[in-house]
C-alpha cells in the first residue's frame, strides 16, 4: 500500500463529464478507493470520491488531498465501479453518479475564509508582481475586517479575481483556510483530532497552547473530539496544528437519534399458501439461478447474466408478488440480501405490507416522506448490514447493501424507473442489470404489461421469461379439496364509441352505457374509479366525427396544436401546416382540440348523481404530504363512492367493493407524441382494468374512446398483451425505434430565440457530420424540432432526436453546449 501515493478522484465539478483527477495523498493521511475527501480545485476547495489507487506518478504536476471526510470508505468496488459506468453511459460527472450511492446529506459544500497575512510576506519581495490596483484595494479592505468569505474576496478582486486570489495565496499576501462544515446531519457526528505522521515540530514552531494540545492528541486513546480542543486550547490552536499538518480531523459517527423507519402491518402467514402450479414453476427457477451462484456448488465466475435475468409476465392478480417474496426468502436462505424495487411507495401499500409480513424487522423501507435525518440513518444502518431486504423507489437501488443477491423490479414497465427530473437521467432498470453483471445478483422484472424492450430482449434469450397467465382467486382454501387456488377471470372491457354517441346526440363526457353502469354499481352499494389520462394533453387535434386524429405521415406520431400564428407541429422532425378546416377522412367539420380535467369529471359526476360523495386524486390534489394515501385510504374505507383520477389512481389499488373502472376518454393518451404512446394507453387500460373487481363482484369496465379500431384499444379492451406486443414491435422494427435501435434526446435552452434555434440547428449540423465522417449510416438525427413545451421557464427549448446503436459511444467525446440536455434512452421524447 505504501508507494500508492496518487489517488484518482472524481471531483463535485461538471468540468470534463467522466473523468476523475489525479491528486498526491499526502502522508500524514490515509487514503482508501470510495473514500470521500476534500480536494482544491482551481481555486476551490471541492468534495470528491476516491476512485482509484496507483503508484506511478503522472507526469504533470499533482495537488494534495486536504483531508479525509470520513474515515472510512463510503462505497465499494462494485458500487464504484456502477457509478463509472453510469457517468459513461449517461454522460454525466462522475462525481454526481456517485453520489447517488453517498448517505444521504452529504453533499454540503466547503466554505473558504481568507485571512491577511501581516509583515513582510505581504511584500512581493522585489519579483516585480506589485498587486494590481484592485488587488490592492481588496487586501486593505481584508486588513480591516480581519477575515473575509473567500467568496466576497473573490468579488472585491474584480475580474479574474479567482485567478488573482490563487496567486495571492502562492505569494503568501493572503492566507486561505478551509472551514470544513458538519455532514448535512450534524449531531450524528463529531469531529476528533487524531496525531498526524509528520515530522517533530522544532523548537518555538509552536505557542504553548499548541503544543500542549499536540501532546494531549498523542496520549491514549490517540484522539481528543475538536470540540474539547476547542474548549482546552481555544480555537485556533487545533486550527494552527492542522495547518502545520501535526494533526488529522476526522469525522466519526456517534450513535443515539431515533430508529430508522420500518413498515409495521399485519398480513397472513407467510408462506403458508399452496402456489399454483406456474408460481411453482417460476419460483424454481429463480431459485435455481441463485442456488448456482449462491448455493454449496458454487465458484468464483459467476454465471452469464441472461441466465439469472427473469421477466416475470403475470396478469393483474396472478400471483407475482408471492413469487417475488419467495424467491427474496430463498437468497436470504443462501446468506443473500435483497433490493425489491416499486414503482411508487405511495400507491402501493399492500405490497409493502406483505414483505414486512415476510421479513418483518430485516426490512428497510426507503421513501420520500422520510427526513433527512431518518434516510441518513437507514443508510448507515443498511451499510452495517441491519437489514435483509431493502424496499424502495429506484433510488433503494443504490444502497449500500453488501452480498446483493437479488434485484426484483416490480412494474418493470413503469417510467418512474427512469429518473428525468436531474442527472444522471438513469434507468433503474438498465442500472440494475449493470449492478447485477458484477454482484452476481439474479434480477426478477415483473409486470402484467412488461416494455415492449424487456420483453423482445426474453425472445432474444437476454432474460429468462417467466409467464403467470391466469389471475388466481384470492380465498386460499379451494372449495373443490385441491390445493391450488381457483382461477378467477378478469374484468370484462367494454368499448364505448364516443363517435355514435355524438351522431346520436349525446354530447355528455359519459356515454349512455357508462352512466347507465354507474348508476347500477352505485345502486348496488359498490365503488367505482373514473379514470383520466392527463400527460401531455389538451394540444392534440381530433375529427370528432370519425376519431381521425391529425399526425406526421413520416413520424407518425401526432400533430401538436400551436396558437399565433395557428400552427400544427410534428414534435419529432419540425414538419408543419395549417389547422385543419374539415376532417380529411370525412369532412367532418368537428374539429377538436382534446382535454378535459378532473375538476370537470368530478362536477359532471356530482350533476349526475347528487349528493354521491366524489373524491379526486390527480398530482395536484396528491400535492400535500400524504394526500394520496389519504383518498387511497377513504376510498379502501368505504368513504369515497367515486374516485376520480390520473394514472396514479391506475398503481397497486386493491379495494375489493370497486367493481366498476370508468375510462372516460382513453383517446388523449392514445395521441401523445411519443412513440410509446400506444404501449403506454394499452398498459394503462389493464392496470385500470385490474383494479376492478378484485374482491366477490365481478369487474366491469368501460373505456370511452373516438377510435374504437385503435391496436391498443383493441387489444387493452381483451387485455391481450402479446395481440398489442406484435403490432408494437413490428412498428418499432420498421421505424427504428428502440429496441432495434437507441435514442439520444437532446434539447437545448437558450433565454434568446433566435440564438436558440441557431445553435441547435448547429449541433444536429455537427452530429450529421460526425456520422457521416464516422461511416455510421445507422445514425440518424431527426429535428431540431421546438420542445414540448417550446418555452419553459422563460427559456425557449429545442430539441433533437438521435437514433442509432449503441449511442453513449457514438456521442462520447462530443462537446456540447452549456445549456444542453442529454438524455440517454428516453422515456418520454416530447
Ligand atoms: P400480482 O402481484 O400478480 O398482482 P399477488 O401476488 O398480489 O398478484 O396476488 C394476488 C392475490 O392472490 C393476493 O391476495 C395473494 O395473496 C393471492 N395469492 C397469490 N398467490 C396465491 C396462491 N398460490 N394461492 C392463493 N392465493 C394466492
Ligand atoms: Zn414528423
Amino acid at each position: 500500500m505504501d508507494d500508492l501515493k496518487y489517488a484518482d478522484v472524481a471531483v463535485d465539478s461538471p468540468v470534463g463529464h467522466a473523468r476523475s483527477f489525479t491528486y498526491l495523498i499526502p502522508e500524514r493521511l490515509s487514503v482508501q478507493p470510495g473514500q470521500l475527501v476534500w480536494v482544491p480545485f482551481g481555486s476551490q476547495t471541492l468534495q470528491g470520491i476516491v476512485v482509484e489507487l496507483s503508484r506511478a506518478a503522472p507526469d504533470f504536476p499533482t495537488r494534495n488531498i486536504l483531508q479525509a471526510v470520513d474515515p472510512a470508505p463510503l462505497l465499494g468496488r462494485e458500487h464504484i465501479e456502477l457509478g463509472q459506468w453510469l457517468s459513461q453511459y449517461y454522460r454525466c460527472p462522475l462525481f454526481s453518479a456517485l453520489s447517488l450511492m453517498l448517505p444521504p446529506g452529504f453533499e454540503s459544500h466547503v466554505r473558504s475564509r481568507i485571512f491577511p497575512v501581516p509583515g513582510p510576506g505581504s511584500e512581493s519581495e522585489g519579483t516585480g508582481l506589485e498587486p494590481r490596483e484592485e488587488s490592492a484595494a481588496a487586501i486593505a479592505t481584508l486588513g480591516e475586517k480581519g477575515r473575509m468569505p473567500q467568496g466576497d474576496f473573490v468579488k472585491l478582486l474584480g475580474r479574474r479575481g479567482s485567478r488573482e486570489l490563487n496567486r495571492l495565496v502562492e505569494q503568501g499576501t493572503v492566507r486561505r483556510e478551509v472551514n470544513i462544515p458538519r455532514p448535512g446531519v450534524a449531531p450524528k457526528y463529531e469531529s476528533y483530532l487524531v496525531p498526524a505522521h509528520s515530522n517533530e515540530p522544532t523548537e518555538g514552531q509552536l505557542a504553548p497552547k499548541q503544543r500542549a494540545l499536540l501532546e494531549a492528541v498523542r496520549q491514549p486513546p490517540g484522539h481528543i473530539s475538536l470540540a474539547e480542543a476547542n474548549r482546552e486550547y481555544g480555537q485556533r490552536a487545533a486550527e494552527a496544528l492542522w495547518e502545520k499538518g501535526l494533526v488529522g480531523q476526522e469525522w466519526w459517527r456517534t450513535s443515539g437519534g431515533p430508529p430508522p423507519m420500518a413498515y409495521k402491518g399485519v398480513m397472513e402467514e407467510p408462506g403458508t399458501l399452496t402456489l399454483t402450479a406456474e408460481q411453482q414453476q417460476s419460483l424454481s427457477e429463480i431459485t435455481t439461478a441463485l442456488d448456482a451462484s449462491y448455493g454449496t456448488s458454487h465458484t468464483l465466475e459467476h454465471a452469464p447474466l441472461p441466465s439469472r435475468t427473469f421477466l416475470l409476465h403475470g396478469v393483474t392478480g396472478s400471483g407475482k408478488t408471492e413469487v417475488y417474496l419467495r424467491a427474496i426468502a430463498h437468497a436470504i436462505s443462501l446468506g443473500r440480501k435483497a433490493v425489491f424495487l416499486v414503482p411508487e411507495i405511495a400507491l402501493t401499500p399492500q405490497t409493502l405490507e406483505r414483505v414486512n409480513a415476510w421479513f418483518s424487522e430485516r426490512v428497510a423501507l426507503i421513501h420520500s416522506k422520510q427526513t433527512p435525518r431518518q434516510k441518513f440513518d437507514q443508510w448507515w444502518d443498511i451499510r452495517g448490514a441491519a437489514f435483509d431486504v431493502v424496499v424502495g423507489p429506484r433510488s433503494a437501488l443504490f444502497a449500500p447493501v453488501e452480498n446483493l443477491g437479488l434485484i426484483v423490479i416490480d412494474e418493470e414497465h413503469e417510467w418512474t424507473y427512469k429518473q428525468e427530473e436531474s442527472p444522471p437521467l438513469y434507468h433503474a432498470r438498465t442500472a440494475a442489470l449493470e449492478l447485477a453483471r458484477r454482484t452476481g445478483a439474479a434480477v426478477v422484472l415483473g409486470s402484467a404489461t412488461p416494455s415492449t424492450e424487456t420483453y423482445y430482449h426474453s425472445t432474444r434469450g437476454r432474460a429468462r421469461l417467466l409467464s403467470l397467465p391466469y389471475r388466481v382467486a384470492p380465498s386460499r382454501s379451494a372449495e373443490d379439496g385441491s390445493p391450488e387456488p381457483a382461477r378467477v377471470p378478469l374484468a370484462t372491457v367494454e368499448v364505448c364509441d364516443m363517435r355514435r354517441e355524438l351522431r346520436e346526440g349525446n354530447r355528455n363526457i359519459f356515454s349512455r352505457e357508462l352512466s347507465q353502469a354507474l348508476r347500477e354499481c352505485l345502486a348496488g352499494n359498490h365503488q367505482a374509479i373514473l379514470f383520466l389520462n392527463r400527460r401531455g394533453s389538451s394540444s392534440i387535434v381530433q375529427c370528432r366525427d370519425c376519431g381521425y386524429v391529425a399526425s406526421c405521415r413520416r413520424c407518425t406520431t401526432s400533430l401538436t396544436y400551436h396558437s399565433a400564428p395557428a400552427r400544427l407541429l410534428c414534435h419529432q422532425c419540425n414538419y408543419s401546416r395549417r389547422p385543419l378546416s374539415e376532417c380529411p377522412e370525412c369532412r367532418g367539420r368537428r374539429i377538436r382540440q382534446l382535454g378535459i380535467g378532473t375538476e370537470r369529471v368530478v362536477a359532471e359526476v356530482g350533476e349526475l348523481f347528487p349528493g354521491v360523495r366524489v373524491d379526486r386524486l390527480d398530482s395536484d390534489a396528491a400535492r400535500a404530504a400524504g394526500a394520496a394515501e389519504e383518498a387511497v385510504a377513504r376510498l379502501a374505507s368505504g368513504e369515497t363512492q367515486v374516485l376520480v383520477g390520473t394514472q396514479m389512481v391506475a398503481k397497486g389499488l386493491d379495494v375489493p367493493n370497486v367493481a366498476l373502472v370508468g375510462v372516460v376518454l382513453a383517446d388523449i393518451g392514445l395521441h401523445v407524441p411519443d412513440f410509446r404512446a400506444g404501449e403506454r394507453a394499452f398498459s394503462l387500460l389493464c392496470q385500470v382494468a385490474g383494479r376492478a373487481g378484485r374482491g366477490e363482484v365481478p369487474g366491469q369496465v368501460f373505456v370511452q374512446t373516438y377510435n374504437p379500431d385503435h391496436y391498443a384499444i383493441r387489444a387493452g379492451a381483451r387485455q391481450d398483451y402479446l395481440e398489442m406486443y406484435h403490432h408494437e414491435i413490428d412498428s418499432r422494427r420498421q421505424l427504428g425505434n428502440p429496441p432495434f435501435n437507441q435514442l439520444a434526446h437532446i434539447v437545448y435552452q437558450n433565454a434568446e430565440a433566435e440564438a436558440c434555434q441557431r445553435q441547435a440547428v448547429s449541433i444536429a449540423d455537427e452530429l450529421k457530420r460526425r456520422a457521416a465522417s464516422q461511416g455510421r449510416t445507422d445514425v440518424d438525427v431527426s429535428g431540431p424540432s421546438p420542445g414540448l413545451p417550446p418555452r419553459l421557464r422563460g427559456r425557449y427549448r429545442w430539441r433533437l432526436l438521435v437514433r442509432g446503436r449503441n449511442l453513449p459511444e457514438f456521442l462520447g467525446d462530443v462537446d456540447f453546449p452549456t445549456g444542453c440536455t442529454i438524455d440517454i434512452d428516453p422515456a418520454h421524447v416530447t
